[in-house]
């Protein structure tokens, strides 16, 4: 199976060895916008080739990032030149977290095979925005989407010209929602989300991780069931709390729940304490959900 697929309308999607993550590779009228190149070196060497065939010295190239973690944004040097865009928060997130991310990918890169040729550098993006904000990049109209939740500076572009989201990590096949904020912050993002399915056509959705999703419907559903998780997490860990279980108990118990990826090849169940942790976390600390 090759690692691209081909959209149609100059849009294709090479997805990663590395945890099946998904870079965007868009063309209009001789321009490249890519969203979170990666992973291994020897496929951003593939996604620079790419490029070159359109623009042979980058010179009309946007590299677009949906947050920084570490899988998602070593892509940055096979790009000398292009212009970068981001959340305004993302590059002190960055450079906050260098030498985290440098030891992150190192260690990811080499279990399947790889090395890194330099280590990771933070960076600056050129271009950043907060909110829901049309942004111009090169022939590219995006519109972003604060989606903290997973991470506070998480964006997801919504590319109306061609009818694509680039999801970031939400709305995978494969994840459950991850958080690293109580699970009201990751469903406000979906709610936010929801209505972009509402009113626009949604006709491929790229999440961070997995398979891609055609057609509104099939994004949609994907929404639902994340809420329907979060739901269901959010009101078993706050019974728990209320019956004064502690954490252990309350990871104990809430094992028992079914969701996506549970027990499966690409496993979900740590992810999934973590999230039972992140809540009950929420509670102790008296932070109020907001509805
Ligand atoms: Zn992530």
């Amino acid at each position: 199976m090759s690692a691209w697929t081909d959209l149609g309308d100059g849009l294709r999607v090479r997805q990663s060895r590395c945890y099946a993550m998904n870079s965007l590779f868009a063309v209009r009228d001789g321009h490249v916008l890519l969203a979170d190149p990666g992973v291994l070196p020897s496929e951003l060497d593939e996604i620079a080739a790419a490029t070159q065939e359109i623009t042979p010295r980058f010179e009309r190239v946007s590299v677009a990032f949906t947050h920084p973690h570490w899988d998602h944004v070593l892509g940055m040097p096979w790009f000398p030149g292009a212009e970068s865009f981001a959340h305004s928060g993302f590059g002190d997130e960055l450079e906050r977290e260098e030498l985290t991310i440098q030891r992150a990918a190192e260690k990811g890169v080499a279990e399947l095979g790889e090395s890194l040729r330099q280590p990771f550098k933070a960076f600056a993006p050129v271009h950043a925005a907060r909110g829901t904000a049309l942004v111009r990049l090169g022939e590219f109209d995006v519109v972003t989407y604060d989606t903290p939740g997973h991470q506070s500076t998480h964006l997801a572009l919504w590319l109306p010209q061609s009818g694509v989201l680039v999801a970031g990590d939400l709305l995978s096949d494969i994840e459950i929602p991850w958080l690293d904020a109580p699970p009201w912050v990751y469903r406000a993002s979906l709610k936010s989300l929801h209505w972009l399915f509402e009113q626009e056509d949604v006709r491929v959705l790229v999440p961070g991780h997995g398979p891609l999703a055609h057609g509104r419907l099939d994004g949609y559903r994907r929404l639902l069931r994340d809420m329907d998780y979060l739901m269901h997490l959010e009101e078993r860990v706050n019974a728990a709390w209320k019956r004064g279980a502690g954490l252990d108990e309350t990871r104990t118990e809430l094992a028992a729940m079914e969701y996506l990826g549970k027990d499966a090849s690409y496993p979900m169940n740590d992810v999934h304490a973590e999230n039972v942790r992140f809540t009950w976390q929420a509670l102790a600390n008296g932070d109020v959900p907001t509805r």
